[in-house]
């Protein structure tokens, strides 16, 4: 694939190049904000599955626009892997399924809650889709899990979800801490993807709850099966399209000269990985140390084939 040939297959991949975020992900969360003003009067927020950082990007252009308002802001961004720092944004290296990566978000905020949650968390996708979903689920859980210890009465929490089979589940869970569940696809999310994002205002956790990461909420203790639940007793939360209509659609394809805008030309990834997991094998790659095939040790006669193993 030429280097422009993905520019040309997806707009928000070469958008986000252009405008200097980090991943294509930023106007995913840009366009839940244009629908739901996540960020009104937000100073603490907490980034779940941060890396490589469009999304605390997002947050920090954001939240610290105003000089004098950047100070009052705090910003804690987690994820699995090492990402390059961010202006005004505190950094941890964990994974969010621990209660030692709770007890460190939580030292951050040093007792003051957080207004704002946001969960991009996503695993790495296997293919067989019962086990992806049930990965990415439990990882919304843990995230969700987290929230209940650092969110303020009536803050929001907003998180990648997969709608799966088992989607109902997940929101009878939110809506047990949310006053309003809201599964919503922002226009830069490819309609071929099965990726939504869940948008949970008003965080009110039950009378008496008490937030404890041991909790046996990754636990499905009940033996109810929800989706087969009628009427009232099954909970629907709406679906909405957002960002603005008119906007790129993200599962076309656009020529590299856009209509009126400027001539294109070719610009680089913003951040590219800082110590990616490929890194030995492209080194022993480019170095030519990568173990090679031994040559057969006894010969064979023309068209005689290995066995498959
Ligand atoms: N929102 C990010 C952005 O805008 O740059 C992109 C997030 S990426 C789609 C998903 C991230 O989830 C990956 O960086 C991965 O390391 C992280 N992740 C997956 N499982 C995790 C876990 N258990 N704890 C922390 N991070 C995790």
């Amino acid at each position: 694939m030429g280097r422009s040939s993905k520019d040309k297959r997806d707009i928000y991949y070469r958008l986000a190049k252009e405008e200097g975020w980090r991943a294509r992900s930023a106007f995913k969360l840009l366009q839940l904000d244009q629908e739901y003003q996540l960020f009104k009067g937000v100073q603490r927020a907490v980034d779940l599955c941060a890396a490589p950082g469009s999304w605390s990007q997002v947050l920090s252009r954001k939240l610290r626009a105003a000089e004098d308002e950047a100070l009052a802001v705090k910003i804690v961004a987690v994820d699995l892997q090492a990402m390059a720092p961010l202006p005004g944004v505190i950094q941890i290296q964990g994974d969010i399924t621990k209660v030692s990566t709770a007890h460190e978000i939580i030292r951050h905020f040093e007792g003051q809650p957080a207004d704002l949650v946001v969960c991009d968390g996503a695993p790495d996708v296997t293919g067989l889709h019962d086990i992806d979903e049930y990965i990415q689920a439990q990882l919304l859980l843990a995230a969700l899990n987290i929230t209940t210890h650092v969110l303020r009465q009536g803050g929001t929490f907003v998180a990648k979800i997969f709608r799966g089979k088992d989607v109902t589940l997940l929101y009878s869970q939110l809506k047990i801490f949310f006053r309003q569940v809201t599964c919503a696809k922002p226009r830069s999310s490819r309609n071929s993807s099965i990726e939504s994002f869940v948008v949970c205002l008003g965080y009110c956790p039950p009378e008496g709850y008490i937030p404890n990461m041991s909790n046996p909420l990754l636990d499905h203790c009940y033996n109810v099966d929800f989706n087969q639940l009628e009427g009232p007793n099954r909970v629907i939360v709406p679906f909405l399209a957002c960002g603005d209509l008119s906007a790129y659609d993200s599962d076309r394809t656009y020529p590299l000269q856009l209509e009126g805008g400027k001539e294109y030309s070719y610009v680089p990834p913003t951040q590219p990985p800082i110590c990616p997991p490929y890194q030995e094998a492209c080194f022993l790659k480019k170095n030519n140390l990568l173990s090679k095939e031994k040559p057969p040790t006894h010969s064979r006669s023309a068209g005689q084939e290995e066995d498959p193993a």
